[in-house]
């Protein structure tokens, strides 16, 4: 029976997951998954982390059940998946015969509008469909319900896979009438691999009973070499889990792919159209559309009044939209997938982290290049702390009418020092400040003036 505490500490996990999904803190991980036949990564399983504010990255096992018994699950999953269509959508332009499998809950399953969302998730500009996996665990194969809507999925060209196998009661007639592209056979299997082991006969009937349906396996939780080497000595085709690689985040993926490479030289080309050399995230595109905005003649970034909250630097969901189609000439809906898929590179983002990118009168900012770990242009680099060096710009008392405002310098004297210490020309030197007001660097006294070659004063910060 539940009791009032545990009933308690649930409703108290509820409300918290419901944060963290409304301040977006949910991000999706990737444990890689290796061919036993030729050593080389095959493919990704998405795992879903929680990127808690105070606890760091905290696993599914303190929420998912929690997330799945309140509905909480499809936001959650909804934000997971979109990030990382978009952030691996550089992986999947350089590693084509990558797969990405996802985990989908029977709740999600039930969803009427999961195969539209699929569909808006999944496009040949993230990860094509083809290339993506849905892992539904054996419970979802009996079910009646639950084994329509597979198949319509199947029919609408998802190719899915049977998580935890073994650990449910599919029987062997339901299985065989269906096409499934994978079977992952549960790690309590994998686990019996030791040197005397008691219950491998089952581990044993499971990879006869998926030989004879022609099935590929993978093997879930491969800690050993001995397990490898067991699995791979009787047919098991693919293997996941810690002695191959944890659940990482992308960027550590692609500097672990990076390292295969090397191990393994293989066909990959070493660069792809509109992907960097080294760090593919973000990519180039989405940084020369980040970097486009962020100069002058793009945004109009400012601060924003809201509710009598002020919210710096920021700009507007729907006028960021005019902009990229305007400038990018692409259609309102393009423009806003791009807008989406900086929002899912970490290239902006809502200014109190409640939404993704919206063609809405909502607040968003860009990242400033620090963040976004990209660096800024070469003439640019370094000028604000120039700026604000011992041999920078002089700042000063000033008065205007009776207001006295100290430790700052007008607009004037900030390009007059930019296009002297730079040696370029005020127009030049009026661009570059307006680019560092844009990245905080400047900023006007009272925050609501864009920077102008004037007698306006800013500070700087
Ligand atoms: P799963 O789908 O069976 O995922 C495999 C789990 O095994 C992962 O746990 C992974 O970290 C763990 N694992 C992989 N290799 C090893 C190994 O060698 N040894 C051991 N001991 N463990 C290994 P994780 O990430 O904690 O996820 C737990 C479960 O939460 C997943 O089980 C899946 O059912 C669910 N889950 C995770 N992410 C998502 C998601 O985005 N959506 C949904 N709906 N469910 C998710
Ligand atoms: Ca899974
Ligand atoms: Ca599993």
């Amino acid at each position: 029976m539940l009791t009032w505490r545990r009933a308690l500490v649930r409703t108290r996990l509820y409300h918290r997951i419901a944060r963290g999904l409304r301040r977006r803190e949910f991000e999706p991980f990737v444990q890689p998954i290796m061919d036993l036949r030729t050593g080389q990564c095959a493919g990704a399983e998405i795992l879903m982390r929680w990127a808690h504010p105070q606890r760091g990255i905290v696993g599914p096992a303190e929420f998912i059940e929690e997330a799945e018994r309140t509905g909480l699950i499809v936001g959650m999953s909804d934000l997971v998946m979109t990030r990382a269509a978009h952030r691996l959508a550089p992986i999947a332009v350089r590693y084509p015969d990558l797969y990405f499998s996802f985990n989908l809950t029977p709740l999600q399953l039930a969803q009427p509008q999961l195969p539209r969302r699929l569909e808006e998730i999944f496009t040949d500009d993230t990860i094509a469909r083809d290339r993506v996996l849905l892992e539904l665990t054996e419970r979802e194969f009996v079910d009646p319900l639950a084994l329509n809507r597979i198949t319509t999925l199947q029919s609408n060209g998802w190719r899915v896979a049977i998580d935890d196998f073994g650990t449910g009661h599919s029987s062997l007639a339901s299985l065989e009438r269906m096409t499934i592209d994978r079977l992952k056979i549960d790690r309590a299997f994998v686990s019996t691999i030791r040197d005397e082991t008691v219950s491998r006969p089952v581990l044993d009937s499971i990879i006869d009973l998926a030989d004879r349906l022609r099935l590929p396996m993978i093997a879930e939780g491969v800690e050993t070499q001995a397990q490898w080497d067991y699995l791979a000595d009787r047919g098991v085709q693919y293997a996941q889990g810690y002695l191959i690689g944890r659940p990482m985040p992308i960027t550590a993926f692609v500097e672990w792919l990076a390292r295969q490479d090397q191990l393994t030289p293989s066909s990959v080309p070493a660069v792809v159209p509109g992907i960097a050399g080294d760090a593919n995230i973000p990519d180039v595109a989405a940084q020369r559309l980040w970097n486009a905005l962020r100069t002058p003649g793009g945004l109009d970034i400012r601060d924003r009044m809201f509710h009598l909250r002020t919210y710096t630097n920021c700009f507007v969901g729907r006028e960021a939209v005019d902009w990229i189609v305007q400038h990018q000439r692409v259609s309102r809906a393009d423009a806003v997938r791009m807008g989406q898929h900086l929002s899912a590179l970490g290239l902006l983002s809502h200014v109190v982290d409640e939404h993704d990118f919206e063609d809405a009168e909502l607040f968003y900012r860009l990242a400033t290049p620090r963040d976004a770990g990209v660096a800024l242009g070469p003439s640019a680099a370094g000028l604000s702390a120039l700026l604000r060096g011992p041999q920078g710009v002089s700042v000063t008392q000033h008065t205007r009418g009776l207001l006295r405002h100290g430790d700052c310098a007008t607009g004037k004297a900030i390009v007059t020092w930019i296009a002297t210490s730079l040696r370029v020309s005020r127009d030049t030197a009026t661009r570059l400040a307006l680019q560092l007001m844009r990245e905080g660097a400047i900023r006007h006294v009272y925050d609501d003036k864009p920077f102008t070659d004037s007698r306006a004063l800013y500070r700087v910060v």
